[in-house]
């Protein structure tokens, strides 16, 4: 499933066909569309768009095009608008100092005015900067703060890549990148943070090669997929599914406004969501793509992981449970001193049974060997073990540790099984693993059961 970011359904090139452009996209396993207006009358046509189609999301502002179209009365009009269903950012909003079509005064007061607005209005700020990287930095910086927001069809250098990213920006790219001359844009795709890449067509505009003199679509950003992945040289389908995942978290779409839950009920049980960040990046994962679970929705941001107190504070009845998991979308020993604190608390308050389930970095995690810290508090713990060595681990899992990752897991399930009642391995049956391999592993060498998932 593939997200376009970034593409303008509003545009009058499409009146004649908008319809079969979305088809397309669906077609082509485009799944989300978000269509940005850039005036207010495109804004309004906007709202009617993401009412038509149910897979298109949008966004709006003034571009920097219309800056001296801006006022107050514009301003909130937007600001209405901003509140109904399916509209998941602000924007785009920046400055254009390549075709100056509103003088740059004019630019500079609408922007700072409208990243105001956008975080009065909670949305992620999607920013467009033609020409004017330090102009655009420097009101940045003066509005102070993080943000939450896209460099869209990002065109700076690598050290202006640093700063948006130092910022909490994520950097969006376009079919651009497939023409020639663009070794600046690939260096950074092929170095910047995984997590915080997008895709995007900016339709009707920037075609991508071999298409590049004819109307853009959205169906096309899976050329721009394939082009991150022969940059990165990662296969197509981790770029699809990694690029997915991270415009969810930005944008959320149908989770729009749903807060991610602390404490679900899930077969009987009670699971526990510390985290959706995870040292893994499995093939298999179940958060892909909409971090939901059985109608749970799971996915955390960093700044809203719940502190001890909150996890606490939602489980009322810890003895009514036969078992409580530490699992969530992420890995849980990632907030290790967090999951003990917690786990002792709920023993204390006649928790039953309490289960981890982990992909077993915790020592590199926490740079010590933490098995003995689980004594009295953890009652079992499932690792997923994943494979039956270290070349098929990497590939399945592609962890954060590299290659000593594979030895670390296993080291970890034999210490547990030092200071835990019942330790599992498990794997989940994928194509061309070797699971009778595994079970020898798990089962002859380290002496513990192995669950086939
Ligand atoms: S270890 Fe678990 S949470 Fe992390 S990527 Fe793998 S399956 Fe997903």
């Amino acid at each position: 499933m593939l997200i376009d970011t970034h593409c303008h359904l509003e545009w009058n090139s499409y009146d004649a066909d908008r319809d079969a452009v979305v088809r397309r996209a669906e077609q082509n396993d485009v799944r989300r569309l978000l269509t940005i207006g850039t005036n207010l009358p495109d804004a309004r046509k906007t709202l009617a768009i993401v009412q038509t189609y149910p897979n298109v999301y949008g966004a709006f502002g003034i571009h920097p095009h219309d800056s001296q179209t801006a006022d107050a009365a514009v301003y909130a009009e937007l600001k209405a608008m901003a509140g109904r269903p399916k509209i998941v950012a602000y924007g785009e909003i920046g400055l254009d100092f390549f075709k100056n079509y509103s003088p740059r005064e004019a630019q500079l007061a609408a922007f700072a005015a409208q990243v105001r607005l956008a975080r009065e209005l909670d949305l992620p700020i999607i920013i467009h900067d033609r020409e004017a990287h330090e102009a655009t930095l420097a009101i940045l910086r003066a509005e102070g703060g993080s943000y939450r927001g896209v460099f869209h069809c990002f065109a700076g250098d690598e050290k202006m890549a640093e700063e948006v990213l130092a910022l909490g920006f994520h950097l969006s790219f376009t079919g651009s990148i497939t023409y020639e001359n663009k070794s600046k844009a690939h260096r950074i795709i092929r170095e910047m943070p995984f997590e915080r890449l997008m895709l995007e067509t900016d339709s009707p505009f920037l075609t991508p090669v071999p298409h590049r003199r004819e109307r853009n679509e959205p169906a096309y950003v899976r050329l721009v997929a394939d082009q991150v992945a022969a940059i990165r040289q990662e296969p197509v389908d981790e770029v699809i599914r990694q690029t997915t995942l991270n415009a969810y978290q930005l944008f959320k779409f149908e989770n729009q406004g749903r807060r991610p839950e602390i404490a679900y009920e899930y077969k009987g049980a009670l699971y526990l969501n510390l985290t959706s960040r995870c040292t893994n990046r499995c093939s298999f994962c179940a958060k892909f793509p909409a971090f939901t679970l059985d109608g749970h929705y799971l996915a955390l941001e960093r700044r809203e992981e719940p502190t001890v107190a909150e996890v606490l504070d939602a489980i009322r009845e810890p003895a009514k449970y036969p078992e409580i998991v530490f699992c969530g979308f992420g890995e849980p020993t990632l907030r290790w001193n967090d999951l003990i604190q917690i786990a002792k608390a709920l023993k204390s308050r006649g928790a039953r049974r309490i289960r981890l389930n982990t992909n077993g970095h915790a020592d590199l995690i926490n740079k010590r060997a933490v098995a003995p810290e689980m004594k009295g508090a953890i009652d079992a713990v499932s690792v997923s073990l994943n494979a039956p060595d270290a070349a098929a681990y990497r590939e399945l899992c592609r962890p954060a540790f590299g290659e000593r990752t594979f030895s670390a897991v296993v080291e970890f399930i034999r210490r547990a099984k030092q200071f835990v009642p019942e330790v599992v391995a498990s794997v989940v049956e994928v194509p061309g693993l070797n699971v009778a391999a595994a079970r020898r592993l798990a089962e002859e060498s380290l002496g513990v059961p192995l669950r086939v998932r």
